[in-house]
């Protein structure tokens, strides 16, 4: 178990973790999410005992680390900016955290530790091949080796994949979440892309200017999210958020549609109407939002169609065959899922929307 509680860390005047609370229970893989900046390096940093928090607690397994050498602490981290030895073989590279007096192991474990996880990592060719002759997404995958082959009480790992290509990302994904299963070990993994986020994490930590602002499973940020910046950062294309006011029976959109929202604001009330792109459905039935086509864009079996709402422009994905003949200015109505709509506060310079209300359905 992984705790952080109130920690603060200022670097001069930059406030790197501004009272950060954090629990990662045991066993689970925890993504920490943010854009640059934001705090993640310095979250993990902070575990591991290579940044003192000048305030506020880390503990683990319940043990407050305040004065514990990062070398006592068991955890084990993996930077984005990964340290190789470069002229030596991928086999010592992932051999060395394993001659260290506390982790030894007998040679032939040892051996097999270390085939299991460049077997995983796709890197068992690799392993007479000095590190400075291997591609930087190979060296990644050497780094991120050298983290899981040791027993640790936790992983942190910092971006582990950034360097990889789509589709090695993508396998690499799935093989991080199978080592994770067979392991269990507590996982610390910060990324600021919000699709490995929510593939990979039991559960996701919104982390902004040094705070979590939300944490929940992957059902909780996509169908609850905390604000409207929340709601921005899960999904391709982005939300759609409709500037409305608050009526008796729901909201009316700028544009004059009335959707069944239950707000928790009183009538007349300027609120944001959230709705995903895979919510909205071209030509449907009783559809209660019109416009003109503005753009089509083909996503393989689907079409990301944009659409001008009065002075708004909202996107949807409607399957090929919908949309294939549209062009822009064609006028199209377009109806509402109702059952996932979400409803904001307007967003305030510096402060994004809060979530005020759900669909009524
Ligand atoms: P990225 O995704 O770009 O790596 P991050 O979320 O990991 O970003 P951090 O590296 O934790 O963000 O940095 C948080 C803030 O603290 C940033 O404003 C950064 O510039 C600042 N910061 C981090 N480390 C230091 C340092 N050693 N000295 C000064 N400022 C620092």
């Amino acid at each position: 178990m992984i705790a952080l509680r109130g920690v603060r860390k200022a670097f001069g005047r930059t406030v790197a973790l501004d009272g950060l609370d954090l629990e990662v229970r045991e066993g689970e893989f925890f993504c920490l999410l943010g854009p640059s900046g934001a705090g993640k390096t310095t979250t993990l940093k902070t575990v591991a005992g290579l940044e003192r928090p000048d305030a506020g607690s880390v503990l683990l397994d319940g043990e407050d680390m305040a004065g514990v050498e990062p070398y006592d602490r068991g955890v084990a981290m993996c930077f984005e900016s990964y340290a190789l030895y470069p002229h030596r073989s991928v086999y010592d590279n992932l051999a060395s955290p394993l001659r260290s007096p506390r982790h030894r192991l007998p040679a032939a474990e040892a051996r097999d530790r270390i085939g299991a996880v460049a077997g995983l990592l796709g890197i068992g060719g690799l392993l007479d091949r000095p590190v400075d002759r291997l591609s930087n997404g190979q060296r990644q995958r050497v780094a991120l080796g050298r983290v899981l082959v040791r027993p640790a009480r936790a992983f942190l790992l910092d971006e582990p994949l950034s360097h990889l290509d789509a589709r090695l990302r993508q396998r690499m994904r799935a093989e991080l979440k199978a080592i994770g299963a067979v392991r269990r070990t507590t996982t610390l993994y910060v990324t600021h892309d919000a699709v490995e986020a929510l593939a990979l994490g039991d559960r996701v930590g919104v982390i902004r200017d040094g705070r979590i602002v939300q944490t929940g499973t992957r059902e909780d940020v996509w169908h609850r999210p905390c604000d409207t910046e929340v709601a921005r950062a899960f999904g391709r294309p982005r939300i759609n958020l409709l500037p409305a006011a608050v009526t008796e029976t729901g909201v009316r959109t700028d544009g004059g549609a009335d959707l069944p929202v239950r707000a928790e604001a009183p009538a007349g009330t300027e609120v944001l109407v959230g709705v995903r792109p895979r919510d909205l459905t071209l030509h449907g039935e009783g559809h209660r939002l019109t416009g003109t086509v503005y753009v089509t864009e083909v996503l393989g079996r689907s079409v990301e169609v944009t659409v001008r709402l009065g002075g708004q422009r909202v996107s949807l994905v409607a399957p090929r065959a919908d949309a294939a003949r549209l062009r822009p200015d064609d006028p199209v109505g377009l109806s509402v899922r109702p059952e996932n709509l979400l409803l904001f506060e307007a967003d305030r310079p510096g402060r994004p929307g809060r979530r005020i209300g759900k669909s009524a359905r």
